[in-house]
Parts: C-alpha cells; sequence; structure tokens
C-alpha cells in the first residue's frame, strides 16, 4: 500500500525524522483556516499518490490565508497522471538552500535493501539516475545490520554530503532505517530532503510503501487505508477474502492457483488480439479447495463489473476436484439467479485434471445454454475472446 504524502510524514515524525507538520483539508475555505492556525508563508500540496506533483502544478506557496484558499481552490480538482486531487495539505513553507535525495527500498533483482542518496535533489530521481547514475549514490544495506552509525557515513560519503550536514543527515538514515524496519515498507523516500539557509535539514516530501504481507503486525496501518482511493470491485472483493485484482479489458478471469491465472491471463491477452484487442478484465484466484460460496462470490464480483463481457472458467483439478468445482458452479449460478442477479454473460469453462470428465459430465447435464465447455486452456481462451468481441 502506497501512502500519501502527510502520511509518510507522520510516520516520519513518529520516528524522529525531523518533518513539517501541516494539516490536510479537502476545501479552500478549510485552507483558508489552516492558513490562518498556522501563520506565514505556507505551501499547499495536492495530496495524491503518483509524484511529479510540483511539475503538475499541484505544490504552490501561499504567502497569507487568502492566498492559500486560491492555491486550495486552484489545486483541488485537478487531475495528475489520472489522480483527482481530494484532498491538500497545508504546511509551513522552508526557506530552502539545497535540495538532496534520499531513500531506502527493497531492491527485489538482488535480494537485499538498498539505499539511494544524492545532493541533487527535488528533481524527478529517475531522470537524474538515467542521465547522470553517477550523481545517485547506491549503496546495498545488509538485512541483518541495517542502517548503523557505519553504514550511514558510507552512504553519506557515497553521494559526497557535505560535513556541514554530514551528522543531521547520518541521524536521519538511521531514524529512515527505523521507518522502514519498525512499519514494515518496501520503500521510503524523501525528495528533496533540504537543507534551509540556517543549515536545518528536514524532509519536505515523503513516500512510504508499506508491505500488506505485514499487515497483521500492524492493527495501527488499518487506519492509513483511504477506501475512496480504491477500485470499488477491489474493496468488495477484499470483504469477501478474495485475490481480485480489477485489469482493464473484457474477459472476466476465474482460476484456481495464482500460476494458473497469471498464465491464463497471458494467453487470453494472446488470443484476443485476434478479436480486437480483446483482453482480461481482472486477475481472480479462487485458491485450492474453492466451495460453491467462493465460486459464487467471484462470479458475483467478475459479473457486476460493467467492462466484463465473457467470462473464462479455468480450473486445474487438485486437491479440489472438477467434480466439486463443477457442482460450485452449478449452485453458484443458481445462487445468482434466487438472488435475481440471473448470469446474462457467456461462460467458457475448462476443466482439467483430478475428476475432469465427471466435472464436465456435472455441467453438461446442468445444461446453462450460457456455459460453453472447452477442452484445451487455448482454445477456451480463444472462443472467450471470440464471445468478448461478439458482446461488444
Ligand atoms: P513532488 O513534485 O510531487 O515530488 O512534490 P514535492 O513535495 O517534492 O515538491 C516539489 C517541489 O516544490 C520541491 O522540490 C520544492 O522545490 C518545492 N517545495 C515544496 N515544499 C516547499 C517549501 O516548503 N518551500 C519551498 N520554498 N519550496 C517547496
Ligand atoms: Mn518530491
Amino acid at each position: 500500500m502506497d501512502l500519501y504524502e502527510f502520511q509518510a510524514k507522520e510516520l516520519f515524525a513518529k520516528h524522529g525524522v525531523p518533518t513539517q507538520s501541516g494539516e490536510v483539508v479537502r476545501t479552500p475555505s478549510h485552507a483558508f483556516e489552516a492558513a490562518e492556525r498556522i501563520g506565514g508563508l505556507v505551501v499547499v500540496k495536492a495530496q495524491v499518490k503518483t509524484g511529479g506533483r510540483g511539475k503538475a502544478g499541484g505544490v504552490k506557496l501561499a504567502k497569507d490565508p487568502a492566498e492559500a484558499r486560491e492555491r486550495a481552490h486552484d489545486i483541488l480538482g485537478l487531475d495528475i497522471k489520472g489522480h483527482v486531487v481530494h484532498q491538500v495539505l497545508v504546511t509551513p513553507a522552508a526557506d530552502i538552500a539545497e535540495e538532496y535525495y534520499v531513500s531506502l527500498l527493497l531492491d527485489r533483482a538482488n535480494r537485499t535493501f538498498l539505499a539511494m542518496a544524492s545532493k541533487e535533489g527535488g528533481v524527478e530521481i529517475e531522470q537524474l539516475a538515467v542521465e547522470r547514475p553517477d550523481a545517485l549514490a547506491k549503496v546495498v544495506v545488509d538485512p541483518l545490520v541495517g542502517v548503523d552509525r557505519a553504514k550511514a557515513d558510507e552512504i553519506v560519503d557515497a553521494a559526497g554530503f557535505d560535513d556541514s550536514v554530514r551528522e543531521q543527515v547520518v541521524a536521519i538514515l538511521e531514524k529512515l532505517w527505523d521507518v522502514f524496519v519498525r512499519e514494515d515498507a518496501t520503500l521510503v523516500e524523501v525528495n528533496p530532503l533540504v537543507k534551509t539557509p540556517t543549515g536545518e535539514v528536514l524532509a519536505l516530501d515523503g513516500k512510504v510503501s508499506l508491505d500488506g504481507n505485514a499487515d497483521f503486525r500492524h492493527p495501527d496501518h488499518e487506519a492509513l487505508v483511504d477506501s475512496s482511493a480504491e477500485d470499488p470491485l477491489e474493496l468488495r472483493a477484499k470483504e469477501k477474502d478474495l485475490n481480485y485484482v480489477k485489469l482493464q479489458g473484457s474477459v472476466g478471469i476465474i482460476g484456481n492457483g495464482a500460476g494458473l491465472v497469471m498464465s491464463t491471463l497471458d494467453v487470453v491477452a494472446y488470443a484476443g488480439e485476434e478479436f480486437g484487442g480483446q483482453s482480461p478484465a481482472n486477475f481472480l484466484d479462487i485458491g485450492g479447495g474453492a466451495s460453491a460460496q467462493v465460486m459464487a462470490d467471484g462470479l458475483e464480483i467478475i459479473l457486476s463489473d460493467a467492462d466484463v463481457r465473457s467470462v473464462f472458467v479455468n480450473v486445474f483439478g487438485g486437491i479440489t476436484a472438477c467434480d466439486e468445482v463443477a457442482n460450485g458452479i452449478v449452485q453458484a449460478l443458481e445462487m445468482l439467479a434466487a438472488k435475481g442477479e440471473a448470469v446474462t454473460k457467456p461462460l467458457v469453462v475448462r476443466l482439467d485434471g483430478n475428476n475432469a470428465d465427471v466435472g464436465r459430465q456435472i455441467l453438461r447435464d446442468a445444461g446453462n445454454p450460457l456455459v460453453e465447455l472447452v477442452d484445451t486452456m487455448d482454445d477456451a481462451a480463444r472462443r472467450v475472446a471470440e464471445l468478448a468481441a461478439q458482446g461488444a
């Protein structure tokens, strides 16, 4: 889960990283009041989960409350890279002498943690990394040792930070490591980390991604979830404990096992090219041992997706044999019909593995005209793409 800047800064403050606090507001008049309380020069900052807000006009200085109200009026409702601004952070403006960059991240490719730092922050770091890679220091962090004094010194040296800020940056790096480890983050980034004209170093921006696999350790992270920013279908799926991810296409996908579902997405996208670019509408793994109820829950979510025009149920029978899955499909369709949500979109079902023959017979006996059986995964993918194209 990615956090908003103001949430990232709350975690920074909790772990002693120097930063500016502020107030998050949703209307221009509340921005006026917040600026009044803060006093002096303030910054009004779009709160969206994407970078480059400054360039897009989402970060503005305001000299007094009236100006803060105007800037909030400008920024609220802005579309920044597809993210509409619903809230702004009003925070005291800092004077900037220098802008730096620091981050800690999980380096999946190298199976380790990585610290990155640069004296040339503020700008988009991806650009710096491409154009002048030497200006961005990368230091491997041993997960068992973490960022201690010695490692922080190594990072400061590699980035070439001035001696005048060394002690402060070292302390900040150690505290950012606390944020990274104690909050179970996969990314902690500060861009810019600034030096003020009086020589103080503080985090002016913050980006934190939390590892959802560690949520069980952090009941307090629940409060950081912003349901309004989540896809409504994904929210409903989460409530039903379904492993569902919304995608952009027209073919609903249900399968058992993440690997099978991933390859189903691939074959459907491939087959769909022949039918005007049909592609998967979602990822949904109902797992092994899927009951009729789970199948019904999954079908219900997928069929309520207005983008879906056909559905591919791709199951490889294992611990849960195909006859149980077939019964699950039949019961799911009955359950939906009984709820007044009768299925009207075509379903292509491919059953293979344990008891596949029995499973197919159960579906044939049920005789639902919307259910088509196809033997192989590739043929089923072609057929379901064709049906999606016809339904367009
Ligand atoms: P981003 O563009 O989404 O990364 O948003 P940032 O929070 O990094 O802000 C973008 C830029 O706005 C920063 O690099 C600064 O140059 C400027 N900025 C942000 N906050 C302040 C502030 O308090 N004072 C001043 N003078 N500039 C600021
Ligand atoms: Mn930034």
